[in-house]
């Protein structure tokens, strides 16, 4: 049987490699690839799921028109005329502005940035603003370090302790798993940190639950045990650190004593997790997304990262804050999404986008046009969210389903999935780029994002981007990258390590802030408006504390990813086993025994925002005052966690604070 290599097109930290393996033209398995080192031979559910997406009954095969609440079959033909004179009436009447591109990172691939290009050459329309996930996380780490960069899976083997905060490699980075096992067996001891007792807690060598959302004071208090004590790291601080006295003065006030009562964590767990980091060295700290969820996302990351600037963890190898490695993947790739085509463009923030589409003005928003995205299951505050989807005069999807988003939509374009189309896959939370071959011919009409801006772009007379094959676009955003060896040629033989990431971020200690060194002050924080100090602020909607006061809505809702979805993606392919009418609610046994709630039972969840119905699951994993649903549930099957979260504005970077959200579960009578 033969047997292709390709790559997973998730946004996942993973990144793997497959091994696929393709019988009388159809796809019938995917393996990891045993020879490429971070896959090792293994693939999590998410990769069988996708050759269920290709193969569903229920996947889209032809454009689709809405006509009086029915859909209609039409042709492609139709459908590009259609597209083309409603966007021409729209730019002719109010400018390319009024045409909203929300485009996200459901699929990954060099030529599937070519959307933006094609609005971009229409002279530029509003874009969202942000990222939900991580941008205030991102923008924080812009502060301090000035860009992007982290360590390599092979350097953490190197540490002597691990700190995973808010990260849950068991449940979205199972190929992390093995790295921590060897850096185990090689000493390190392994820190979790995270209000749920996920998973990988199992592994760990010490579990931390605290309060939602006080991530930076657990921090400061760190930093002030770390202070006090002298464990700091001098030469460091003298030689690549700005601001020390300032933070120092401020960290002062987050004694230990103090900090367990805003935490919950005891104060001699505080002392000794600070002892431990600075003391057992190297040190890494690995991140996930749910810290920066909140309100005060930005500086509980900017907190986190100023542990590792006075403990001198930054730059040795075994170090480090590993967030992402976004600025090697900006170094090596040239971007073909035209944005020097755009005449102007304007945008909505991410995390008040429902609130903002409706009140965007001079010119209104005429048009939405979704690619990679399901914005309807995916942001807050769904109520505003569908009421600017059916306010909006005319909506266009690509996707795979008739998803909740795709369901407001005037037109419908089916979609290829990764098996039907070429790529290059590089996404930014890891370091390698694959070549993903057309294995297949494509079911039914679908076509590649690419080719359908192409030939809606011809279709439009838009010069400056059709006349291209896809190879050669591909070799334009490899421009640079050919500079290191880096070409078409040699991706379609073998996956390729991005050579601008080294196993050791900042060795050379040359910091990209304007003060060329890591910024615990940060002046440019100060002229954006921000406190230029990490400080810590109670998240927003602050429900009950560690003290027990209680409010209307006194849990603190958490909406993580799930082991066996994408954020929204093969929800609708669930199995047998996994098939539920509604999502879960996981609770803590004594909330549900003071509201009479048994386990199953269905239940109300309500916030400020809205209320949805779940299935009550008790469980010690999660604390008295939280409650959790996996985010990515469709409104249409049953769920729509973002009914209850709200459209709140983080302190920097626009991520979206989905977890600074307070309800309350009611039993149904
Ligand atoms: S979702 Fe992640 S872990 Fe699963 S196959 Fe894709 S890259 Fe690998």
């Amino acid at each position: 049987m033969p047997v292709y290599r390709s790559v997973c097109p998730l946004d996942c930290f993973d990144n793997c490699i497959w091994q696929v393996h393709v019988e009388d033209g159809k796809v019938v398995k995917i393996a990891g690839d045993p020879d490429f080192s971070p896959t090792k031979g293994f693939v999590c559910s998410k990769a069988r799921k996708q050759i269920d997406r290709l193969y569903s009954p229920d996947r889209l095969l032809h454009p689709l028109r809405s006509v009086d609440g029915r859909w209609q079959k039409i042709s492609w033909e139709q459908a590009y005329e259609i597209i083309a004179d409603k966007l021409t009436s729209i730019i002719e009447k109010y400018g390319s502005q009024a045409i909203l591109h929300h485009s996200g990172s459901g699929s990954n691939g060099i030529l599937k940035t070519l959307d933006r290009r094609f609005f971009n050459a229409l002279g530029g329309a509003t874009v969202p603003a942000g990222s939900p996930c991580w941008g205030s996380g991102l923008a924080a780490t812009e502060y301090d370090f000035g860009a992007c960069m982290a360590h390599t899976w092979e350097d953490h083997t190197r540490a002597k302790t691990i700190i995973l905060w808010g990260r849950d490699p068991f449940t979205t980075n199972p190929h992390l798993v093995p790295y921590l096992k060897e850096a185990q067996k090689n000493g390190a001891q392994i820190t979790v940190i995270n209000p749920i007792r996920v998973p990988t807690s199992e592994l760990a060598d010490r579990y931390v639950s605290l309060r939602p959302g006080t991530d930076g004071a657990l921090a400061l208090g760190m930093a002030h045990c770390i202070l006090r004590e002298r464990w700091l790291d001098w030469e460091f601080v003298r030689n690549h650190v700005e601001g020390f006295a300032e933070y120092a003065r401020m960290v002062k006030n987050f004694p230990p004593e103090k900090v367990a009562k805003i935490t919950g964590v005891s104060e001699e767990t505080i002392v000794e997790l600070a002892r431990e980091y600075a003391i057992r060295k190297p040190s890494c700290i690995i991140l996930g997304y749910g810290m920066q969820r909140y309100t005060n996302g930005g500086q509980t990351v900017r907190a986190i990262n100023s542990l590792a600037a006075i403990t001198g963890n930054i730059g040795v190898p075994g170090g480090g804050v590993n967030y992402a490695f976004l600025k090697a993947k900006q170094d090596l790739l040239k971007p073909i999404d035209g944005r020097e085509l755009a005449r102007k463009t304007r945008t909505v923030p991410f995390p008040t986008w429902g609130s903002s589409v409706l009140s965007t003005d001079d010119p209104p928003i005429k048009c939405i046009f979704v690619t990679r995205s399901n914005p309807v299951t995916q942001l807050p505050n769904t109520a505003k969210v569908v009421e600017a989807f059916k306010r909006t005069e005319f909506v266009v999807v690509i996707d795979f389903f008739l998803n909740d988003t795709a369901d407001l939509a005037d037109l419908v374009l089916p979609c290829t999935t990764v098996f039907e189309e070429e790529d290059i896959i590089y996404n930014s939370m890891n370091y390698h780029l694959a070549y993903a071959p057309q294995l297949v011919k494509p079911l039914g009409e679908a076509k590649s994002d690419p080719d359908i801006f192409m030939e809606l772009a011809e279709y439009m007379g838009l010069q400056k981007f059709f006349n291209r094959s896809k190879a050669e676009w591909l070799r334009e955003a490899l421009e640079k990258a050919v500079e290191y060896g880096v070409t078409l040629e040699r991706l379609k033989k073998e996956p390729v390590r991005n050579p601008l990431v080294r196993d050791v971020a900042w060795e050379d200690k040359k910091f990209l802030t304007p003060s060329g060194k890591f910024e615990l002050y940060s002046e440019r924080a100060a002229k954006d408006g921000l406190p230029p100090l990490p400080v810590y602020r109670e998240p927003k909607e602050n429900v009950a504390d560690v003290q027990g006061a209680t409010s209307e809505y006194p849990l603190q809702l958490i909406t993580p990813h799930p082991a066996g979805r994408m954020h929204s993606q093969f929800l609708n392919l669930q199995s047998m086993e996994e098939a539920e009418s509604l999502p879960s609610v996981e609770i803590h046994p004594e909330t549900a025994r003071q509201r009479y709630i048994r386990h199953g039972e269905e239940v109300i969840v309500e916030s400020r925002h809205g209320q949805i119905r779940a299935l009550a699951k008790i469980s010690s994993a999660v604390r008295q005052d939280t409650v959790k649903i996996e985010q990515g549930w469709w409104i249409k099957e049953g769920g729509g966690v973002n009914f209850l979260t709200p459209e709140a504005v983080p302190d920097m970077g626009l991520g979206v604070p989905y977890y600074d959200c307070g309800c309350e579960i009611r039993k149904i009578y």
